[in-house]
């Protein structure tokens, strides 16, 4: 499931290619990828449009068209865009400079949404926090929002209206390099933790958006290289890297979830 160094290292790879161009043809195959809209409609809004750029907001894409309408793009499950012929092909856009671009979906849980800006602004706006990376991510912006809930600190930092981007492989990253427990309910972390646990996950987003992202060996993300740095995430019985203690597998807000017993208090 492709989380924000994923779709980050997918939005490097279409801004290649897409923006500046024109889309000559669109086709969209799969009722699912647009509903409620017709795939039709929206495949005939595409074609001859420009694209401006492309930008990522939390684990969204968003092509931003000539036009003045927006795509927003979400991966979920198993989408992404592929550069030559794909399996599982559910949309096509062929450019004016004879570049193929396929969004291919195994699973089918991805989705194409075409908005006029306002309304995409608002669509991201009311489901996302800030973006990690960005300066509006503070220390205190982070205490506030994890001030007085019980919930698990791991679900309270996969709420994407917390902090934009997190899912299940660099929740459990970010946790172990800000050495804070899973399970440690979320209002009761001190200044000092919400410090550690905000450069926490910085760092670990950090270094998957270098390593282009985790390639779990789908073939979905092929190519990424965070899968060889992971320190607790898939790692049960392994010794920790800070402290030699085997990982420990738990579950938190319904999640498999990978920590250190000793150092992860
Ligand atoms: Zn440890």
């Amino acid at each position: 499931m492709p989380e924000l160094p994923e779709v980050e290292t997918e939005r490097g790879r279409l801004a290649a290619r897409l923006e500046g161009r024109r889309i000559e043809t669109a086709r969209i195959d799969d009722a699912r990828l647009t509903r409620p809209d017709d795939p039709a409609w929206v495949a005939a809004r595409l074609a001859g449009e420009h694209v401006d750029a492309v930008e990522r907001r939390g684990k969204y894409l968003v092509v931003r068209l000539t036009g003045g309408e927006v795509l927003l793009v979400h991966l979920r499950m198993t989408g992404g865009f592929r550069y030559g012929p794909a399996s599982h092909e559910r949309a096509v856009l062929e450019l004016d400079d004879g570049t193929r671009i396929a969004y291919r979906d195994v699973r089918r849980f991805g989705t194409w949404l075409l908005l006029d800006p306002e309304e995409a602004e608002k669509h991201l706006g009311i489901r996302l926090g800030p973006e990690p990376l960005g300066r509006r991510f503070t220390t205190a912006y982070l205490a506030g929002r994890l001030a007085g809930r019980k919930a698990p600190v791991k679900a309270a930092i996969l709420d994407q209206r917390t902090v934009a981007g997190l899912g299940n492989i660099y929740a459990d990253e970010s946790l172990w390099y800000g050495r804070i427990h899973p399970l440690r309910p979320a209002g009761e972390l001190s200044a000092e933790e919400v410090a550690r646990l905000r450069q926490g996950i910085r760092r670990a987003l950090r270094l998957g958006i270098g390593r282009q992202g985790a390639d779990l060996g789908d073939g979905t993300y092929a190519g990424g290289r965070m899968q060889h740095e992971f320190r607790v995430y898939g790692r049960t019985g392994e010794p920790c890297d800070r402290c030699g203690t085997p990982i420990a597998k738990t579950r938190a807000g319904g999640r498999g979830t990978w920590y250190c017993s000793t150092c992860q208090a």
